[in-house]
C-alpha cells in the first residue's frame, strides 16, 4: 500500500522508521519530512495544515493511509478531509482532537464522568481567576487553554508568579485570553500511550520524558530531553486503575457525544502512592516518547496503526518483547533560546542502524552533502535492548560517536528508573 506520513519530526522519523519495516508498506510518502526521513523515504512539500490540499495530494498520489504525526492538522481539521475524500486516515477528528486542544474541554469531561484529576476553574476575566487562586494552596498551575506547544503553562510556586502568568495570558501572549487554573498534583509524572477507535481501547505502551534541560531534571523547560519506555511507576495496577477511572469514561463520553475519538490517545498521569491523576490528554505520540515506542514495536505500528483507522482494534494484538528503549535528544547550543544553525554534524554515517539502534532526526539540514542542525532539538539517538542499562549504554555509545562540538544533551536519561 502506498502511505503518506504528515510531520517533520524526530516523531515523524520514527514512524517512518517503523512502518517501512512492515511488507505491506510499498511506497511512503512523508510531508513535510526532514533531511534524515529523506534518508529512507521520499519527502514532498504539502501545506498539512490545509485538508482539502492534503485530500488532493493524497488523490494525486494514490494513497491508501495516511498517518497524521502532529497536533495542529488533526485539530483544524485534516482527518475529516481524508475521511470525506474517502482516504483512510490515521488520528482523530477536529472534534475529538479538542481533548488536546482545549483543557477546559477535557476538564468538564473529566467532572462528567468523575475521572480523577487537579480541581480547576476557568475563567475569561482577570479579577475572577484572582479571586479563585487567593485561598488554594501553593504551588499551583495557570494553564493559557489552546494549543500553545507546551508553553502556556507555569507551574507557580508563588502567588506573584501566578498573577505575573495571568498577566501574560490576558494581555493576550497567547491568544485567546482565557485560562484554567488547578491546583498542583504531587507524585511522579509518566506518559501511558492508547489506540482508540470508538469504544475499543488498546494500551501500547508506557513511557517517562524529561521535560527539563538539565541534568537531574533541573533548568527551563524544553520540548522533551529523552524519554524511555516502558516506565516502572505503571506498574499493571496503576495501568488498569488509570484505564478503568480515566481512559475508558472518557472513550466512553465522547461515544456519547457523538465525536468518538479514534487515533492514539497520550493520557499523560500523576502517580501518587499508586493513584493515577489526569494531567493532559495529547491526541497524538509525544516526541521523543514515540522514538522509543516505534523502537519496541517495529513493523508492527502499521498494523496497529490500521486497525484503529479501520474500526479493527478488537481483534488486534500487541506482539510484546520483553524489552526496553531509550531516546537521547541532542539539542544545538542556545536551546531553548535561539538554538545556533548551520553547524556540522559528523559521524553519524558509521553508526549501527538495526532493528536496536537508530538515530532519527528532528531538526537537521543537509549543505553540499554534510548535515546540519537546523532546529533547537537535532537528533534523537535511540537504542533498544533487554534491559534499560543496556539501552542506556548503547544509546550513549551512539552519542559518543557523533562528532558534533555545536549540540549537547543530558547525560542521565533513564535516571530515575535505573
Ligand atoms: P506539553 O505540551 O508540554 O505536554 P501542555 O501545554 O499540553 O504541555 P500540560 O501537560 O497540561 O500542558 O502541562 C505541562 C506540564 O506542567 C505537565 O507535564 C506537568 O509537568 C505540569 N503540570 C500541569 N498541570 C499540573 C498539575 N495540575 N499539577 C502538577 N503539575 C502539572
Amino acid at each position: 500500500m502506498n502511505i503518506l506520513i504528515l510531520g517533520s519530526g524526530g516523531r515523524e522519523h520514527a514512524m517512518a522508521w517503523a512502518v517501512l519495516q512492515n511488507p505491506k508498506c510499498d511506497r511512503l510518502i512523508v510531508a513535510p519530512g526532514n533531511a534524515g526521513i529523506a534518508d529512507i523515504a521520499e519527502c514532498a512539500a504539502l501545506d498539512i495544515l490545509d485538508g482539502a490540499a492534503v485530500a488532493a495530494f493524497a488523490d494525486e498520489e494514490s494513497i491508501d493511509f495516511v498517518i497524521v504525526g502532529p497536533e495542529a492538522p488533526l485539530a483544524a481539521g485534516v482527518t475529516d478531509a481524508l475521511i470525506a475524500a474517502g482516504v483512510a486516515v490515521f488520528g482523530p477528528s477536529a472534534a475529538a482532537a479538542r481533548l488536546e486542544a482545549s483543557k477546559a474541554f477535557t476538564k468538564e469531561i473529566c467532572d462528567a464522568v468523575g475521572a480523577p484529576t487537579a480541581a480547576w476553574g476557568r475563567f475569561d476575566d482577570a479579577g475572577a481567576a484572582r479571586r479563585w487562586m487567593a485561598d488554594r494552596p501553593l504551588p499551583i498551575v495557570v494553564k493559557a487553554d489552546g494549543l500553545a506547544a507546551g508553553k502556556g503553562v507555569t507551574v507557580a510556586a508563588t502567588l506573584a508568579e501566578a498573577e505575573a502568568a495571568l498577566d501574560d495570558i490576558f494581555g493576550g501572549m497567547h491568544g485567546r485570553a482565557e485560562v484554567v487554573i488547578e491546583e498542583f498534583l504531587h507524585g511522579e509524572e509518566a506518559s501511558f500511550f492508547c489506540l482508540v477507535d470508538g469504544d475499543t481501547i488498546l494500551p501500547i505502551g508506557t513511557a517517562q520524558d524529561h521535560k527539563r534541560l538539565g541534568e537531574g531534571d533541573t533548568g527551563p523547560n524544553t520540548g522533551g530531553m529523552g524519554a524511555y519506555s516502558p516506565a516502572p511507576v505503571m506498574t499493571p495496577q496503576v495501568e488498569r486503575r488509570a484505564l478503568e477511572e480515566i481512559v475508558r469514561p472518557t472513550m466512553a463520553e465522547m461515544v456519547r457525544r457523538g465525536t468518538p475519538f479514534r487515533g492514539v490517545l497520550f493520557v499523560g498521569l500523576m502517580i501518587e502512592g499508586g493513584v493515577p491523576s489526569l494531567v493532559e490528554y495529547n491526541v497524538r505520540f509525544g516526541d521523543p516518547e514515540c522514538q522509543c515506542l516505534m523502537m519496541r514495536l517495529g513493523g508492527q505500528a502499521l498494523d496497529l496503526m490500521l486497525a484503529c483507522a479501520e474500526g479493527r482494534l478488537a481483534e488486534a494484538r500487541v506482539n510484546w518483547a520483553d524489552d526496553h528503549a531509550i531516546c537521547v535528544v541532542l539539542a544545538a547550543e542556545g536551546y531553548p533560546g535561539a538554538a545556533r544553525r548551520g553547524t556540522a554534524i559528523r559521524g553519524l554515517e558509521s553508526l549501527p542502524r538495526d532493528s536496536g539502534h537508530m538515530v532519527f532526526h528532528a531538526g537537521t539540514a543537509r549543505t553540499d552533502g554534510v548535515v546540519v542542525a537546523d532546529g533547537g532539538r537535532v537528533l534523537g539517538v535511540a537504542a533498544r535492548a533487554d534491559t534499560l542499562a543496556a539501552a542506556r549504554d548503547g544509546a550513549y555509545a551512539m552519542v559518543d560517536g557523533i562528532d558534533w562540538p555545536g549540540g549537547f544533551c543530558r547525560r542521565d536519561i533513564g535516571w530515575r528508573a535505573l
